[in-house]
């Protein structure tokens, strides 16, 4: 009954905290714009099956890839065993949810399989970020933090592999020796008990609960460790998969209200309709946080700052000072720099800081040439284009700001209704003297 008590505190505390953690992150969201309608949910699930489930995009980089699928499908598996664990911590029992039949022993062989090979995986990771340099994870925008940030959280992920191992090792070595039925298979615990052999029992029992409770508890731990890390794409992957956005690459989604005046200009009958249709617009583009879609924070939080955007952003490649994971991890920080004072003080709040300039140059933004290599390459399919396009149509469209090359370019579209220095009268003038008859 101690245990149970103690159990249930203990779970109260994590659902308390991690309740808190989500209500703020709810709050933030509440910040953003709307704009992202979800559509065909049917192509969207398909979408998920096959990047999350499927982890195809992490294949474009078979070995590493081959690891990190190795972990996502072992978490999802150990996840089966952990509800269990909080049943059998509420409950009082043991093995809660075993019943006679196959399918318990496949599931828990699986878990314990899967928890030798992410553990495996976890140590190559450690190794990769530790002491191999790897160009994908260096960059301006990753701080020492970053580092330190994602080698806590794969320490902890090796910790649970260890305490979970441990665990089904100790319960596997103490019901063999008290001729207990085993419930479940655990093929790697069965060979690696041995271990065990020379152990009292009382010292088995009591290796057994101290697994079973630093395993329990560094779940609650990593649970709400998670949504301050960048690890926070472990709860998020999933559903930014499914949320991807559908149309093709390339496609730039046309600013409504900008579509109208163009119409309104091209056929002024349409007039009535356009005017009362579009709503009136209180900011072109993107300049801070609070203009934002709620997407593109979603994505933010989704960001695991692999770098693999980055590696194959042409003007990353080449030099330049854009980096699109840059602008996902910017777009993070802002938010937890501002969206706070945002709830406290107020929409009106202003701290004269804004993502643009303060966070992101001008120099990034304009680097960019729309490629869309980020989002193709992106694992959990983040859209980076869309939202250098917006910040590029606020200093545009609210500042009349753009390199000079680009301003030539507007003013000629503006003056001549083409992008060079010619009237649109001098249009056929290199043909004056070919004999064509121009009708
Ligand atoms: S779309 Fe822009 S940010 Fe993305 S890879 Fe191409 S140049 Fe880089
Ligand atoms: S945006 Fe995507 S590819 Fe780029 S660092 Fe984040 S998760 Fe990796």
């Amino acid at each position: 009954m101690t245990r149970q008590i103690i159990f249930a505190i203990t779970l109260l505390i994590t659902l308390g905290v991690f309740s808190f953690t989500t209500y703020r992150l709810f709050r933030f969201f509440q910040l953003t714009r709307s704009g992202f309608p979800v559509r065909n949910i049917g192509k969207r699930l398909q979408i998920m099956l096959s990047v999350s489930f499927g982890q195809t995009k992490i294949f474009r980089r078979p070995v590493i890839g081959f690891f990190h699928a190795l972990v996502f499908w072992g978490f999802c598996v150990i996840l089966v065993g952990s509800i269990e664990m909080v049943i059998d911590g509420v409950g009082g029992v043991e093995k809660s949810l075993h019943f006679p039949g196959t399918f318990y022993d496949v599931i828990m062989a699986s878990g314990d399989i899967f928890a030798f090979l992410v553990g495996i995986s976890i140590v190559l990771f450690l190794v990769r970020r530790v002491f191999l340099h790897i160009k994908r994870f260096e960059g301006v925008e990753m701080k020492k933090i970053s580092h330190q940030d994602a080698n806590v959280a794969l320490t902890l992920i090796l910790f649970l592999m260890i305490s979970l191992q441990g665990m089904n090792m100790a319960y596997v070595e103490l019901q063999t020796r008290t001729g207990g039925d085993i419930l479940g298979v655990y093929p790697v615990s069965q060979v690696l008990s041995g271990m065990f052999v020379g152990l009292p029992a009382e010292s088995l029992e009591l290796f057994y609960h101290f697994f079973w409770w630093s395993h329990i508890l560094l779940i609650f731990l990593f649970a709400n460790i998670l949504p301050y890390s960048k690890h926070f794409h472990v709860f998020m992957s999933v559903p930014n998969t499914f949320l991807t956005r559908l149309e093709p690459l390339g496609k730039l989604t046309n600013m409504e209200h900008v579509m109208h005046e163009v119409q309104l200009m091209l056929n002024p009958e349409a007039a009535p309709a356009a005017a009362t249709s579009v709503a009136a617009v209180s900011r072109f583009g993107v300049k801070d946080i609070e203009d934002i879609t709620w997407k593109n924070y979603f994505d933010s939080l989704t960001c695991t700052e692999c770098g693999r955007c980055t590696s194959v952003c042409p003007a990353n490649i080449t030099g330049k000072r854009l980096s699109p994971r840059k602008i996902m991890m910017d777009i993070r920080a802002r938010m937890k720099e501002k969206g706070s004072l945002l709830i406290k003080q107020g929409k009106s709040f202003d701290d004269k800081r804004s993502l643009i300039r303060d966070l992101i140059s001008e120099e990034e933004l304009w680097a960019c040439t729309t490629c869309n290599a980020c989002a193709m390459e992106c694992p959990v399919n983040i859209n980076q284009p869309t939202l250098i396009v917006d910040m590029r149509r606020y200093l545009v469209m609210e500042e009349a700001s753009a390199p000079g090359m680009l301003k030539t370019m507007f003013n000629n579209i503006e003056n001549n209704g083409a992008p060079w220095q010619f009237s649109s009268e001098d249009r056929l003038g290199w043909a004056k003297d070919l004999n064509i008859k121009i009708k």
